[in-house]
């Protein structure tokens, strides 16, 4: 069996593709390679038996030239220093593709939140937060939620944080906040509805009608689902969905509502009714139109990649598919909407959180959502233009726009000293 792609080799990969498509300069190509710091922290919490744990946690740096760092906190048993480090590479391409004035930096702490209690997971997160206090910031790096991460972690770093700095409440620390302090309407839809918008640009470049076009996701957590139900609002049938304990397949089409539903009341959507069970790595080959990969890294890689039939894959997690699996997919024609684009929206409405937040200023659902589709359009058109004018992939096309952005900013800033 092949050996699972190390995130940070594979984030070094797209940079080295793309340094030669734009022949960057050899110096540029380090600074970009290296996060600026990488801070690891050990966090010690008393669980509820009275023992002590201690965890590790990570917040990466990456770049900071087009503005503060910028990026999520996840929580998972597979966290790495490098997966983190890779994420943080993506938050910075992904902000510069957005075209907000953000770096990018990424979080993570290696622990099973399923396993925790809510005081304990209180616990941890404090501590973690006092952890990085000094080098976060509302100017400096301002976190938000990530894999396993939500309002509520949010809302203890963001009450941790205002505590540390002897200050009033400050909500422009931390964005994906509930909405009672601070956080902004249509904040927990926008990942997936930045995605679904990709998705109805990519489908009218192809020629999609989307009433016949099916569905197929891999991950029902907050991306996944929100992700096809804005892309089944669009006439779409969802006819696969799976999540960590499995997955469910039905031709005939299955309701997201009702989907969702079943995994509130059992956990999952495995045993959903009229379903049959399929495993995760069939449903990344199911015959579907649309593939949403919206769980974790490499998924999509050079064993499954020929077996991919759908002709959009949109990538609502981060770097599911790998350097490999996107040249095979680039051959048979699919189309890759990547990751720092397709799953954008996250931060771009965590950006309107913050605007609002520093303003004291509430936008209704409506603004933020227009503002959202502007946006992120723009950027798909911007990237297929690159794609077809240059014909690359859409990855290589994104990360040609998003280096030439970093660039551009680190050279008019200039090296200190
Ligand atoms: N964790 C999300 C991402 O990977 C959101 C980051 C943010 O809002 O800062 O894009």
């Amino acid at each position: 069996m092949s050996q699972p792609i190390n995130p940070f080799e594979m984030a070094l990969k797209q940079l080295d593709e793309v340094a030669k498509l734009i022949k960057l300069d050899k110096g540029m190509h380090q600074v970009l390679a290296h996060p600026k710091r990488v801070l690891t922290v050990s966090i010690p919490v008393k669980m509820d038996s009275g023992e002590i744990k201690v965890f590790t946690g990570f917040r990466s740096q990456h770049n900071d030239a087009r503005g503060p760092y910028k990026g999520g906190i996840r929580y998972h048993p597979q966290v790495t220093v490098d997966e983190v480090k890779a994420l943080s590479m993506w938050m910075t391409w992904k902000c510069a593709i957005a075209d907000i004035p953000y770096g990018g930096g990424k979080g993570g702490i290696i622990c099973n939140p399923k396993e925790m209690s809510k005081g304990e997971l209180e616990r941890m997160t404090r501590r973690y937060a006092y952890g990085i206090a000094d080098i976060i910031g509302p100017h400096t790096d301002i976190p938000a939620p990530d894999v396993y991460t939500g309002g509520n972690e949010m809302a203890w770093i963001m009450d941790t944080y205002s505590a540390l700095k002897g200050n009033y409440v400050q909500p422009e620390v931390i964005t994906g906040k509930p909405i009672p302090i601070g956080g902004s309407l249509g904040r927990n839809e926008a990942t997936g509805r930045g995605l679904s918008f990709t998705v109805r640009e990519a489908a009218k470049k192809l020629k999609i009608n989307m009433k016949n076009a099916t569905v197929a996701v891999q991950g029902f957590g907050n991306a996944g689902q929100f992700a096809s139900q804005l892309v089944e609002e669009q006439g779409a049938t969802v006819i696969a969905a799976s999540d960590s304990k499995g997955g469910v397949y039905n031709k005939a089409g299955m309701s997201v509502q009702a989907l969702r539903k079943h995994k509130e009341k059992t956990g999952s959507v495995v045993g959903f009714s009229g379903a049959k069970s399929i495993s995760n790595e069939d449903l990344l080959e199911t015959d579907c139109t649309i593939l949403i990969p919206a769980a974790l890294e490499n998924q999509i890689n050079a064993k499954n990649a020929k077996n991919v039939k759908a002709k959009i894959v949109a990538e609502a997690a981060n770097g599911p598919t790998t350097p490999d699996a996107d040249d095979v997919l680039y051959k048979n024609q699919a189309l890759v909407i990547p990751d720092i684009l397709a799953n954008g929206g996250g931060v771009t409405v965590s950006y309107f959180e913050w605007l609002q937040n520093l303003r004291r200023e509430y936008w209704s659902e409506a603004e933020v959502n227009q503002k959202l589709d502007k946006n992120i359009t723009k950027a798909f058109l911007d990237i297929y233009h690159t794609h077809e004018e240059y014909s690359v992939n859409m990855r290589k096309a994104s990360m040609v726009l998003a280096v030439n952005r970093v660039v551009e900013a680190i050279k008019i800033r200039g090296l200190w000293p």
